[in-house]
């Protein structure tokens, strides 16, 4: 039976990404070894990162004067290199998840981090909108995609001051104004590459406004200087990156994309609108997430909740279960889910309905 992925991460990848870089991981441009068991320095490899690179910054619309760095660490890593690298006294952060909770008690650490604002107590099931900005904190700390929950900032913010980005679950799903931010990070393991590579893109000249002494790895000057290569970087994911990067920008690029994803998530929702026995847990419909799709039973039908994820997982629906701090079932239609998936998922629900 055909399995639909609908992981939230580690999660589905273009089959492109998957068999390339299994030829790659047998025998590796023409050097009869493996991609495992080569030197990052040789020009083979050196080639591979430079690539990886340059179309990353080409498929995003990526303006001079930044830089892409592909590191290790995870996304997590990132909360404490953001406010290592830009926050002398103060920063501001939105609070609107438990990934935004881990960023934001990072920056805890480094002086006065100002919560602007919290959707925590409604589980952080809408983007909160009425606060203000301290004019005098070194920069603003956003979520774009809240994995857990299914909301989504969908819009490049304006701000008064340096705007930064974790974009872990959103990163090349939809077209982003770069010129807005001075930072924006996120793991490879949601829309990109499998799980080990970390992406950054920083502004260059937003850089060295800090008094403290920055350890050499997690100074982002470090990686720029070197091009990512100070210490071994990835080699595996980086090089699986560089496929989805070559299969996205074969595929029309980000605005195709983006219509694309609107498209699946937008059936989803209908559909979880429509069947008498789901709703969507997020408020605000210009909050929901075109990545991840978070959904539970409605109240009259809470006992079926069992039911309904064994019988889709029976008809190979993979990975639907919602996060345990919401419960209920989340559906992630990252790039590489094929609108098929989706259609199958909604068949499912229907047929589920019927039966009930
Ligand atoms: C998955 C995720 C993270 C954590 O990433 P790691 O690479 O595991 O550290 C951080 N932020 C968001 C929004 C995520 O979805």
């Amino acid at each position: 039976m055909k399995k639909h992925n609908f992981y939230a991460g580690p999660s589905i990848l273009p089959q492109f990404t998957i068999e390339e870089t299994a030829k790659a991981i047998h025998e590796f441009a023409n050097t009869g070894l493996s991609l495992m068991e080569v030197s990052h320095r040789s020009k083979e490899f050196v080639a591979v990162m430079d690539e990886a690179q340059n179309l990353f910054k080409e498929i995003l619309n990526i303006p001079s004067g930044y830089q892409v760095l592909f590191l290790g660490g995870g996304a997590s890593t990132q909360f404490a290199m953001v406010p290592y690298n830009f926050m002398n006294k103060k920063s501001a952060y939105l609070n609107t998840g438990a990934w935004a909770s881990k960023a934001l008690k990072e920056a805890k650490n480094f002086g006065e981090m100002v919560e602007v604002a919290s959707s925590k107590e409604s589980t952080f099931n809408f983007i909160p909108k009425d606060y203000e900005i301290p004019s005098d904190a070194d920069y603003f700390h956003i979520t774009t995609n809240n994995t857990i929950y299914g909301t989504e900032i969908k819009e490049d913010m304006n701000v008064n001051i340096p705007l930064i980005a974790d974009m872990s679950s959103d990163i090349f799903s939809r077209p982003v104004d770069i010129s807005k931010y001075v930072l924006i990070y996120g793991g490879a393991q949601k829309n990109l590459a499998p799980s080990g590579v970390t992406f950054v893109i920083v502004k260059e000249d937003a850089l060295g406004k800090v008094d403290r002494v920055i350890p050499t790895m997690l100074d982002y000057r470090t990686h720029i200087e070197k091009g990512s290569m100070f210490n071994t970087p990835p080699v595996v994911p980086v090089y699986a990156a560089l496929q989805t990067l070559k299969w996205l920008k074969n595929k029309g690029g980000i605005d195709v994309m983006h219509k694309m994803n609107v498209e699946k998530a937008t059936i989803l929702y209908d559909e979880i609108e429509r069947n008498k026995l789901f709703k969507g847990t997020v408020t605000n419909p210009d909050d929901r997430s075109i990545m991840n799709i978070c959904f539970v039973m409605n109240e009259e039908y809470k006992e079926l909740e069992k039911d309904f994820l064994e019988f889709a997982t029976s008809k190979g629906m993979i990975g639907i279960k919602g996060h345990r701090s919401v419960g209920g079932f989340r559906a992630s239609t990252y790039n590489a889910l094929p609108k098929e998936s989706v259609e199958a998922l909604v068949l499912v629900m229907k047929e589920f309905e019927s039966k009930n």
